[in-house]
């Protein structure tokens, strides 16, 4: 005999609204986020200091403040600049042999260099990221 049953149709309790905002593609929104342009219309600057975010975009209206990116920005920034580095101290260190306190007075620097060079450009493509996932703070947190 056949389950005579109806099918069970899941139904969400509120349809979700678009925001007031612009969101285009993550590619888009990521690439505006690391040339440091509001990651939503790309029209104004989305930090107001080195790693501050504008509250909201003057052209848009969008909260980019409300977007807390946190740790995840050092986080990549670690993780991109680590293996650069490594890959070329690997490579230096096989293809010259230098000594030791000759790789850590070049490495050392050029780490540091290098992380405060991506920190910005990678939190502008986080809040890209954030912005096209919905993942700004609510109001009440
Ligand atoms: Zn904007």
């Amino acid at each position: 005999m056949p389950d005579q049953t109806p099918p069970i149709r899941w139904q969400p309790d509120r349809t979700p609204s678009a925001p007031p905002w612009p969101v285009p593609p993550l590619l888009t929104a990521m690439r505006r986020g690391l040339m440091g342009r509001c990651p939503a219309c790309g029209q104004t600057h989305c930090f107001n200091g080195y790693l501050s975010v504008v509250p909201a975009c003057v052209a848009c209206g969008a909260p980019l403040g409300k977007f807390r990116a946190d740790d995840a920005p050092p986080y990549f920034t670690i993780f991109i600049v680590g293996h650069i580095i490594v890959g070329l101290m690997l490579w230096v260190d096989g293809a010259y042999k230098p000594d030791l306190w000759v790789q850590a007075a070049i490495w050392l620097p050029v780490s540091l260099v290098m992380t405060f060079l991506f920190l910005r450009p990678v939190k502008g493509a986080t809040l890209g990221l954030m912005l096209k996932l919905g993942m700004a703070k609510s109001d009440d947190e």
